[in-house]
This record gives structure tokens, C-alpha cells and sequence, in this order.
């Protein structure tokens, strides 16, 4: 099989989110808006995904790994598994701590 020349390559440019062809010049995707290259939301870039994985999603963050065109396979994993490790730790602490916390505050009431 011969290879696409470039220009050929170019002209099918397809867009990430909706996968409709698109001019390769495009910032935004004409069909369903989503930016394309340098102009991908920047809720899909991996630092904010990070931070909002921390500050506001928790483990809902995944979804944003899942559908960021920014990542590779294995990087979408690799972020994915780190947050749910992350999260399932914080959860568990949460139980153990909260069981101790129930624990002394029972003693507590016996020895009144
Ligand atoms: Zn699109």
C-alpha cells in the first residue's frame, strides 16, 4: 500500500469528539463545537482534570480522563487507576476514622 502524501492526510482531519471530517485549518469542530489541537477544552488538559479531580469531581474526574483527546491509551489508565487508588484510600480512611471516633465517643459515654 502507498502512503497518504501529506496534504491528502490533511484533508481527512477528523474531529476527536464526533469523528465528521473537518478542514484541517479548523480550530473548532463545525459540527459539535468541541476545539480541536491547541484549542481542546481546558477541562480535558491532564493538570486541570488533576485539580478538579481534588477540588470539585473527586472520582468523577475518570469521565474527563476517559474522553480527553490529550491522552493516550495508556496514559488515560494510568490517570484513571491513580484516581481511583486515590479515592478508594480516602474513602477507607474515612471509615476507619470515623469508626474510631464512634469508639471513644461510646467509652466516653460509659465511664460517665
Ligand atoms: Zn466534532
Amino acid at each position: 500500500m502507498i502512503a497518504e502524501p501529506p496534504a491528502a492526510a490533511a484533508a481527512n482531519a477528523r474531529c476527536w469528539s464526533c469523528d465528521r471530517r473537518i478542514d484541517p485549518a479548523d480550530r473548532y469542530c463545525r459540527f459539535c463545537g468541541q476545539g480541536q489541537g491547541g484549542s481542546v477544552a481546558w477541562y480535558y488538559r491532564p493538570v486541570w482534570i488533576i485539580l478538579l479531580a481534588a477540588t470539585a469531581l473527586g472520582p468523577f474526574a475518570i469521565l474527563l480522563v476517559m474522553r480527553s483527546p490529550l491522552l493516550g491509551r495508556g496514559a488515560k489508565w494510568v490517570l484513571s487507576i491513580a484516581i481511583l487508588v486515590f479515592f478508594v484510600y480516602v474513602g477507607w480512611r474515612m471509615i476507619v476514622d470515623v469508626q474510631d471516633l464512634l469508639d471513644t465517643s461510646s467509652e466516653l459515654l460509659r465511664s460517665i
